[in-house]
């Protein structure tokens, strides 16, 4: 560390004395943001850091300054925030057998930070693994991952993860800049550790995907929610179903092949825009989804179920309800 610098040479104020260091002084809110403001000792001392800047005149920059005050590596925000240095929370251990372990506690913070930040969902149904993003003492995000929660793209890629939720908390713009791919960054990193060769996650039509096209995604497919997701719960009216809010499916490959084959069928995808067909058909599939989640739900309430039990009824339902609806004409073989 620098040595301390001397003593103001206008009115002899040290910079190490009140109120804080080099005349700054810290608050944090509600929110866990540190608020920094800067109270120049004298008039000399406001006129040099006008004129030379703050590190030439305390002989410090003024994040390293900022940083002592706040005991975290911090950068200073346009509106004179205090920003942590981003920092990826990442505590999940890969077994080697594709399963992971988490300390104690560890799943149970990062649901709470769904449930209090996701504007969509509350907690995801399953999961393999979490990771946040952090600077200084707030926490910015979390993702959660799981195994696809489409089954059907489950058996299709078995070695996919999917990013169930990406909460951000309510913080202002300069500490959210990036968090979303960094999140995703991480995430691949750790799904890469466990052995996994792809991630899939899904985006609103409406959204940008910009955030996940910085962290290496790129869009593969369309649909009302993937099969049967619980995320999608289309409204049932007169047998009419609500087109509006497809979703998006965006992918990642994290090896040489799965790379490759992604890449394909994501060249395949933007040159052929949804027809109205494929539109109807992913309706019907949300159609389904939403019935098999209805009988999911009934099937856990029987005392003794278990899941490869569950799942083999579900499959059973599955194809039932898709020849029923291809007898009827409203889905391709
Ligand atoms: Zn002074």
């Amino acid at each position: 560390m620098d040595a301390a610098p001397s003593t103001c040479p206008a009115c002899g104020h040290d910079p190490f004395d009140e109120p804080g260091y080099y005349g700054l002084d810290g608050t944090t809110d509600a929110q866990g943001v540190t608020h920094v403001h800067w109270m120049p000792c004298c008039q000399w001392r406001a006129e040099d850091v006008q004129d030379r800047g703050f590190e030439a005149s305390y002989e410090k920059p003024l994040g390293q300054a900022v940083g002592e005050l706040v005991g975290y590596d911090a950068q200073l925000a346009d509106d004179g925030l205090v920003v942590g240095l981003p920092e990826r929370v990442s505590p999940a251990r890969s077994k080697g057998d594709g399963r992971y372990t988490s300390p104690k506690g560890w799943q149970a913070r990062v649901f709470e930070h769904v449930d209090e930040h996701h504007r969509h969902h509350d907690r995801p149904q399953g999961w393999k693994f979490g990771v946040a993003l952090d600077r200084g003492r707030t926490r910015i995000g979390v993702a959660t991952v799981g195994r696809p929660v489409s089954r059907m793209l489950a058996s299709q890629f078995p070695g996919a993860l999917e990013v169930t939720r990406v909460a951000l908390a309510d913080v202002p713009k300069d500490l959210r800049t990036n968090a979303i791919s960094m999140l995703y960054g991480e995430v691949a990193r750790k799904a890469r550790e466990g052995g996994y060769d792809r991630i899939i996650t899904y985006t609103m039509e409406d959204e940008s995907g910009d955030s996940l096209r910085a962290a290496g995604f790129v869009p593969t497919h369309r649909s009302r929610g993937g099969g049967w997701s619980r995320e999608s719960r289309p409204r049932e009216d007169g047998g009419k179903v609500d087109l509006t809010g497809a979703k998006v499916r965006w992918e990642r490959g994290l090896t040489r092949s799965a790379k490759r084959e992604v890449k394909e069928r994501a060249a395949a995808f933007d040159a052929e825009p949804m027809q109205r067909e494929e539109r109807r058909a992913d309706a019907i599939e949300s159609v389904i989804a939403a019935r098999l989640d209805r009988l999911e739900t009934r099937l856990q309430r029987i005392p003794g179920m278990e899941w490869p039990r569950m799942a083999a009824l579900l499959e059973e339902a599955y194809a039932a309800m898709r020849e029923q609806f291809t007898k009827a004409g409203h889905v391709d073989p």
